[in-house]
């Protein structure tokens, strides 16, 4: 076990998106010592999954990368991949964290060169593309990755995939013998951006997804519409490739219901209106149609509505979806009350995008700590506390949201490091 100091006053940020990078570099560029723990391969969170972001419809690239370069120039930030939180012990000023590291089983001489996943033979589930496709045991998580080093999935590699990926590597980078690594830090407070995870839509057995292709959550549609995507880009309907003629978005799929996500979670109907521009790109005539209980779009974000709903050839439904019936012919039929007119309403359309909320990753697998939370797994901020929630750790919300909240949370750090 190795044991890392920082100067009096080091921030702990865990959870590496565009949260936890934000509050590490406000920290780190007035000063502080800052470690970042992120138990994914890479930094960039669930922003490096996306096509396109709102409101300026840039690709993720344009907002991480920058933040990449000043992680990379800033001697004052150290980051750990693959590694979480084992315990926290101590008080506020003064924790000492006990960190785990996974096995990379590549080590740093790794170039990106890519000659070890050509020669692998062996293929994976690619849970990057919310498993789309495959991707070889040995891999880049994604072309943007940061730290931009392979990684290998040691259960998806047989014995002569090893031998294969090892024989490859000119640079000695493959470590097949790497085992786990414990390291302690001490730090005067803790930021926790640890984010969300896409709620699990097969809980709505109504919503059918898992029983057909043509139903897909709107994450994967992200993924769907992404250069570096399973179609490369392309919006085709899993499974057979189709192309889109007619799509329905389904909001509110399980957000804003007892049962399921009580809360609104802020970005899916602005998600929606984006994918609806993604859709419209690549298919100017495809009917489309958005079934709501109510439509979103909060401040600067209406006139992005406005400019949707003019399109003649999207259709707004005031219904929840009660039903979504897989057809044998690939498509679906969307069956949902009017709530204007009363009137039963039945769509047959090609795809049917669920737009499932965000839920608190800590709601999911809470981190090795005594975190207050409340009912939904939110994390909460207690005054005296050196334990500070940013981003959508903290509530749901989209990245300007979430980069303000973070920005306040380095203050709260800084302020408990000088105490
Ligand atoms: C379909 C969809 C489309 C969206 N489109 C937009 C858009 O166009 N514009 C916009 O502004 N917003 C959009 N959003 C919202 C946006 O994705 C969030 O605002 C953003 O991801 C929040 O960043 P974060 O860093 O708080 O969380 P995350 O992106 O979830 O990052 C959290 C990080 O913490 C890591 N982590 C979690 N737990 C631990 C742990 N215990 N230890 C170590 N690391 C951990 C995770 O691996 C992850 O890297 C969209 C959301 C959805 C669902």
């Amino acid at each position: 076990m190795t044991d890392e100091q920082g100067t009096s006053g080091a921030v702990l940020v865990v959870g590496g998106g565009i949260s936890g990078l934000t509050a590490a570099l406000e920290a780190a560029e007035v000063g502080n010592d800052v470690f970042i723990v992120e138990k994914e391969p890479t930094l960039g969170g669930r922003v490096s999954q996306l096509n396109q972001y709102f409101p300026k419809l840039c690709p993720p690239s344009c907002g991480l990368e920058i933040n990449f370069r000043r992680i990379r120039n800033n001697r004052r930030i150290r980051t750990y991949t693959m590694t979480t939180v084992q315990s926290v012990s101590g008080t506020p000023g003064q924790y000492e964290v006990v960190l785990e590291t996974k096995p990379r089983y590549i080590n740093s001489n790794c170039a990106a060169c890519g000659e070890c996943a050509a020669a692998c033979p062996d293929e994976i589930d690619n849970t990057f593309n919310f498993g789309l496709d495959k991707r070889k045991a040995v891999y880049l998580p994604h072309e943007m990755a940061f730290p931009r080093r392979y990684v290998i999935e040691k259960e998806g590699l047989s014995a002569a995939g090893a031998a294969a990926v090892k024989k490859a590597c000119k640079y000695g980078a493959v470590d097949l013998e790497m085992t786990v690594e414990t390291r302690t830090v001490h730090v005067a407070s803790i930021v926790w951006a640890t984010g969300w995870d896409p709620y699990d839509a097969s809980r709505m057995a109504n919503l059918k997804f898992g029983q057909s292709g043509a139903i897909v959550t709107n994450m994967m549609l992200e993924r769907l519409a992404a250069p570096g995507g399973p179609t490369n880009g392309r919006i085709l309907r899993p499974g057979d490739n189709k192309e889109i003629e007619s799509i329905a978005f389904v909001q509110c799929a399980g957000s804003r219901d007892e049962n399921h996500l009580e809360y609104c979670s802020y970005i899916c109907c602005m998600a929606t209106l984006k994918q609806m521009s993604y859709v419209r790109e690549q298919y100017p005539d495809a009917k489309i149609y958005v079934y709501y209980i109510d439509l979103r779009t909060p401040g600067k974000y209406e006139k992005f509505r406005e400019a949707r709903m003019a399109d003649e050839n999207a259709f707004f439904i005031k219904g929840k979806v009660a039903d979504i019936l897989p057809d044998e012919d690939g498509g679906v039929t969307v069956i949902a009350e009017n709530a204007l007119t009363a009137e039963k309403m039945s769509q047959k359309v090609d795809m049917a995008v669920l737009a499932t909320g965000m839920q608190p990753t800590q709601a999911i697998t809470p981190a090795a700590a005594d975190l207050q939370t409340d009912s939904n797994g939110f994390i909460l901020t207690e005054a005296a506390s050196g334990m500070i929630a940013a981003g959508c750790a903290k509530k749901a919300a989209d990245v300007v949201t979430c980069t303000q909240s973070s920005t306040a949370a380095a203050l709260k750090a800084i302020q408990i490091s000088r105490r």
